[in-house]
C-alpha cells in the first residue's frame, strides 16, 4: 500500500457584509470571510492538503480566483471536484486532521455538522474528519478578529 501525506493552510479576512462559511456550514456571526468564492477557509485548507498529497498543485491552480466560474462558488463544490481529482489518480483518503485558528465565534457547536458535511462529500465517516480549534490568545491578526486561518493534514493511500 502506498501512503502519501498532504498539508494545506488557508487564510481569509473577516469583514462585515459577508456570510461566514466554515467547513461547509453557515455560522451566524457579525462578520464573514472575504474571498472570491464563499471563502470557506477550512474547506480550502483541506483541498490543498488533498491536492498536495497527490502532488497535483494547489487550489489556485485548479480553481483560479480570476475565473468568473468560481465567483462566490460554494466551496463544497470545490472539495467535491478535488476529491474527484485525487481519486482519478488512484488515491483514496485515509483521514483528515485540521485546526482552525480564530478568536470568534466559538465553533465547537458546529464541529459535528462540519464533520458530517465533509465526510458526506468525501465518502468517509465523521471519525475520519478531525476538526480542532484554537484562539491565538488575542495575539496577531487572528487575535484582533481581522481574519481566520485553517490548517489541514491528510493521508492518502493508493
Ligand atoms: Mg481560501
Amino acid at each position: 500500500m502506498g501512503l502519501r501525506i498532504g498539508y494545506g493552510v488557508d487564510f481569509h479576512q473577516l469583514v462585515t457584509g459577508r456570510d461566514l462559511y466554515i467547513g461547509g456550514v453557515l455560522i451566524p456571526h457579525d462578520k464573514g470571510a472575504l474571498g472570491h468564492s464563499d471563502a470557506d477557509v477550512l474547506l480550502h485548507a483541506i483541498c490543498d492538503a488533498l491536492l498536495g498529497a497527490a502532488c497535483l498543485g494547489d487550489i489556485g491552480v485548479h480553481f483560479p480566483d480570476t475565473s468568473s466560474e468560481f465567483k462566490n462558488i460554494d466551496s463544497k463544490i470545490l472539495l467535491r471536484k478535488t476529491n474527484e481529482l485525487i481519486r482519478a489518480e488512484g488515491y483514496s483518503i485515509v483521514n483528515i486532521d485540521s485546526t482552525l485558528c480564530l478568536e470568534a465565534p466559538k465553533i465547537k457547536p458546529y464541529v459535528a455538522q462540519m464533520q458530517q458535511v465533509i465526510a458526506d462529500i468525501l465518502g468517509l465517516t465523521i471519525k475520519d474528519i478531525s476538526i480542532k480549534a484554537t484562539t491565538t490568545e488575542t495575539m496577531g491578526f487572528v487575535g484582533r478578529k481581522e481574519g481566520l486561518v485553517a490548517y489541514a493534514a491528510c493521508l492518502l493511500q493508493s
